[in-house]
């Protein structure tokens, strides 16, 4: 037995209450009535943080069909859910599409998140790969992004997809997207899971599992403004 400090016992129970209230706050996260008090919970990190959303594709661009369900109707669900929670949690938050349009062409979101000066930029997605096989939400970055904090950014949302939606992937360098060679600020392209998967598909389709997903990029994205420890990142 080590006799410990008194004061330094204190702070050590202090830090464990601490944690506690943290894992149950995440645990207790995924219902409506637990995820209001956690989105209150992150605002101070996330109060004035200027947030740009970019909803993959849309209008004559679909993105990935799959059984009549298209890809840019999922990305904008999810991403008008994320803004929600970032809005309840004071951050103010930008798109860089409508539902219905105008559609910017590639070039004309690249001079959009130039001109709107964001603080970061999430571009939003969903996967598709001619093996149903694969599934999984993942996020990726650029390794020589403009912002190295990108990385993190990504970890940390891969980090709360992997608490609370069924992936077991891991943040990934391996995607070759436009946004987030672009971006002058931190930048992650979020894959919310594979629209060639059966079961994937299925959960996509229900608001369940959209305002979960968008619930762990928003505390994701809450983690990296609160400077929290970040999660470690293997790749795959
Ligand atoms: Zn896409």
């Amino acid at each position: 037995m080590v006799s410990v400090p008194p004061r330094r016992l204190l702070v050590g129970v202090v830090l464990l209450l601490l944690l506690a209230a943290f894992l149950e706050g995440e645990a207790q996260a995924l219902e409506a009535s637990g995820q209001t008090r956690q989105v209150q919970r992150e605002s101070p990190f996330l109060a004035g943080k200027r947030i740009l959303l970019d909803p993959g594709h849309g209008g004559d661009d679909p993105g990935a069909v799959q059984n009549g369900v298209k890809e840019s109707d999922l990305n904008w669900l999810i991403a008008k859910e994320l803004a929600t929670f970032l809005e309840e949690a004071g951050a103010e938050v930008l798109f860089t599409r409508t539902e219905v349009g105008p559609f910017p062409t590639p070039r004309e979101r690249v001079e959009l998140m130039e001109s709107l000066d964001p603080d970061i930029i999430i571009s939003i997605h969903c996967n598709a790969f001619p093996s149903p096989i694969w599934r999984g939400a993942q996020t990726f970055y650029n390794p020589e992004a403009k912002d190295p904090r990108s990385k993190e950014l990504a970890l940390y949302i891969q980090d709360a997809l992997r608490r609370l939606t069924p992936t077991t992937r891991h943040a990934n360098r391996g995607i070759d997207h436009y946004i987030l060679k672009a971006a002058q600020v931190p930048a992650a392209t979020v894959e919310l899971g594979f629209l060639t998967n059966p079961e994937d598909l299925a959960l996509l389709k229900t608001e369940t599992y959209r305002r979960r997903a968008a619930f762990a990029i928003f505390l994701g994205i809450a983690h990296f403004f609160a400077g929290s420890p970040v999660p470690p990142g293997e790749e795959g």
